[in-house]
């Protein structure tokens, strides 16, 4: 219907006077995609917008605002933009503004940032948690981004797909074998339950693997898959910097070019350190090819003592593999060490065997094969006696380097720790070249966790390229160890808050129990555990949060939010739980450390 008469002129006058009150107005039909896209866009760039959807209007009044908007912007189609009453167009034009980084100063009312020459806005190197975060955020603020991606063989020639360490080599599969492990447990659980099972099964390795690397490979292709929705190009290339703006980059077959880019995302991550003794490189594996095995990896011993070694020993020997594991020190490093020896405990009576106190010195073949027999030879850390261990398959564990030494950052002006070899940055992930950035497990002091990555990935895109100030926080970031008895925890250890606050300042509410699963086949008695960690002259805010039991990593992702909020002891008592249930202990402790009383516990 045409806007005629004095109708027509007023809806004309209240179009007028939408546009002049509001910075950004879109005139939108609620069921259109491009309208969606439109209204997207502002929300992920953090500008309010008004929106007048014309197909939610009375009758024919939609209609008429439509005549109306084609006579006073000569456009007929929706979204129709307009900016601080310029029009702007449809959902391309708006688009094509932003790509050229016009939108946000047109909106804020500032000068133009200046148009830059290069190939692409942002280039991210590294297609793992962090950079394909980063990348599909950067993408779908309008931003022209390229991701490098390229896996290095392991020295014993394992290679895998899109998606980082992660997906392919760490989270994933081992929460799939950890899971194979509880499985194998409530299978010898289940005569407890009334299950008639003739005999225990054995793990079938090679099925188990197959099924897990078929997963993977669907994550793989999942991951390609959204990186071309999101429109950002891929590369299955390795990069290098020739200089601060441009990369040079090879692909598996050798053949090179150079790309530039006004920006980059160094989100390398790391690789497996390996110790400098004869036989390491050669004949040890780690956690890169123990996933993808061929083979039944026999006896295994792992080496080293913190979330890998563990969790791959608990794993294995879950499976009915005979696992022993290496300690040069502690369990845990940096964990709450109460804990930490209560897990090592808890896999030493499920059958894992410790050599404490050893380091390895040289790794010799006895004998081929798949698995081969392979010789350890280890010495006292703090003494000089000698142990010899036989075993068939050694997995190394003892940390992760980052891979900047084939970067070329002396080209760019990238400072790394001397220490490490990290990226260094500040707290908004730049690092000492300002338009390279650098997240994730590669950046110096960050916490080498998938979650961590991801969301300093987002962040950072929506710092670059929406205007938007958020900064990652690197605080009370929630963990799980998926030993066999998981333990999760945020904030500090008991140790650790004592050294900050003092004792006499530091209040501990704890109680041993059993996980009701556990009571019917009578193990694991009074084995779980929790921990409240709190500051007495800070109304007993909760500082440290530590849970070792069944399900560790969703009871301590459901706390997290809480702490993260300063929950009070108070809090946390003021909050019903749930029946029967291992997280509800939280919401009943009141046994303190300081009173000497037993946590063992008894009873529902
Ligand atoms: P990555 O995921 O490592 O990705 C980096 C990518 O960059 C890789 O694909 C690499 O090949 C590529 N690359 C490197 N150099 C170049 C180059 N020059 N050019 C092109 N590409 C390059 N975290 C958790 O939160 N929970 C867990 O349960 C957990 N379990 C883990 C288990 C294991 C065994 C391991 C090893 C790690 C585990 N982690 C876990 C840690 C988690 O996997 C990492 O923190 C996370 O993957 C880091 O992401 P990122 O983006 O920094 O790097
Ligand atoms: P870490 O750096 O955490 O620990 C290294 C371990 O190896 C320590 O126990 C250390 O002992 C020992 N070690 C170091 N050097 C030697 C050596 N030369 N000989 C013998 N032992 C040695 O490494 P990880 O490889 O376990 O894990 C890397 C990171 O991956 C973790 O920090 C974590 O952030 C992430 N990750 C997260 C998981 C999760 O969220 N569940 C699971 C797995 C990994 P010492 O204490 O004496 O120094």
């Amino acid at each position: 219907m045409a806007p005629t008469g004095t109708g027509g002129e007023a809806i004309k006058a209240k179009i007028d006077s939408l546009i002049n009150e509001n910075t950004v107005i879109v005139f939108s039909k609620t069921f259109c995609p491009f309208c969606n896209k439109i209204k997207a866009l502002f929300k992920d760039l953090g500008v309010e917008i008004k929106v007048v959807e014309l197909d939610t209007m009375e009758g024919d009044e939609g209609a008429a605002w439509q005549e109306a908007l084609i006579a006073k912007s000569g456009q007929r189609t929706v979204p129709n933009v307009f900016i601080r009453g310029q029009h702007i167009g449809g959902c391309d034009d708006t688009l094509k503004v932003h790509t050229q980084n016009k939108l946000l100063p047109m909106i804020k009312g500032e000068a133009e940032a200046p148009a830059h020459s290069y190939e692409y806005d942002f280039i991210v190197i590294g297609g793992g948690s962090g950079g394909l975060a980063a990348s599909k955020a950067a993408a779908k603020l309008g931003k022209k981004v390229a991701v490098c991606d390229f896996v290095q063989p392991t020295p014993v020639g394992t290679s895998w797909g899109l998606g980082g360490t992660c997906v392919n080599v760490g989270c994933i599969p081992k929460k799939l074998m950890h899971q194979a492990a509880l499985v194998g447990q409530s299978m010898s659980d289940a005569p407890s339950y009334g299950w008639n099972l003739p005999t225990l099964p054995s793990n079938d390795w090679a099925g188990l693997v197959e099924n897990v690397q078929n997963y993977i490979k669907s994550l793989n292709w999942g991951y390609r898959v959204a990186l071309k929705d999101a429109t950002v190009t891929y590369l299955n290339e390795y990069a290098r910097f020739v200089d601060k703006n441009t990369i040079e980059t090879v692909n598996k077959k050798g053949k090179k070019r150079t790309i530039t880019s006004d920006k980059f995302l160094i989100a390398v991550g790391g690789r497996p350190r390996y110790p400098n003794i004869p036989g390491a490189t050669e004949l040890a594996i780690t956690s890169d090819d123990i996933f993808s095995l061929p083979y039944h990896p026999g006896k295994v011993l792992c080496i080293g003592a913190s979330y890998i070694a563990l969790e791959c020993a608990g794993f294995l020997s879950g499976i009915g593999i005979e696992s022993s594991v290496m300690v040069r020190s502690i369990f845990l490093r940096g964990f709450d060490q109460q804990i930490a020896d209560m897990i090592g405990d808890h896999m030493e009576e499920h059958g894992v065997k410790f050599y404490r106190g050893w380091v390895p010195t040289e790794i010799i073949k006895l004998e081929e094969g798949t698995p081969p027999r392979l010789l350890v030879k280890a010495k006292e850390t703090n003494g000089d006696e000698t142990l010899e261990v036989e075993v068939n398959t050694v997995l190394i564990a003892i940390g992760r380097d980052p891979c900047t030494n084939t970067l070329n950052l002396e080209s760019t002006g990238v400072n790394t720790s001397a220490k490490s070899g990290k990226v260094l940055t500040n707290e908004s992930d730049q690092t000492t070249t300002p338009n390279i950035y650098a997240i994730g497990d590669v950046a110096e002091g960050r916490p080498e966790l998938t979650p961590v990555a991801i969301h300093a990935g987002n962040l950072l895109a929506k710092r670059l390229f929406a205007g938007s100030t958020t900064l990652t926080d690197y605080n009370k970031i929630p963990t799980t160890v998926f030993t066999p008895l998981e333990y999760g925890c945020i904030g500090m250890s008991e140790e650790d808050a004592i050294k900050k606050y003092g004792e006499e300042d530091i209040e501990v509410y704890h109680t041993n129990f059993q996980a009701l699963e556990a009571a019917l086949p009578k193990r694991d008695e009074n084995k779980a555990y929790c921990k409240l960690v709190c500051v007495k002259s800070e109304k007993e805010r909760v500082v440290g949060f530590h849970y070792l039991g069944p399900n560790a990593g969703e009871v301590t992702q459901g706390f997290a939010v809480a702490i993260k909020l300063g929950a009070t002891k108070n809090d946390i008592d003021s909050t019903i739980g749930i029946h029967p249930t291992t997280a509800e202990n939280f919401t009943t402790l009141n046994i303190t450390k300081s009173s000497g009383v037993s946590a063992t516990k008894t009873g529902c």
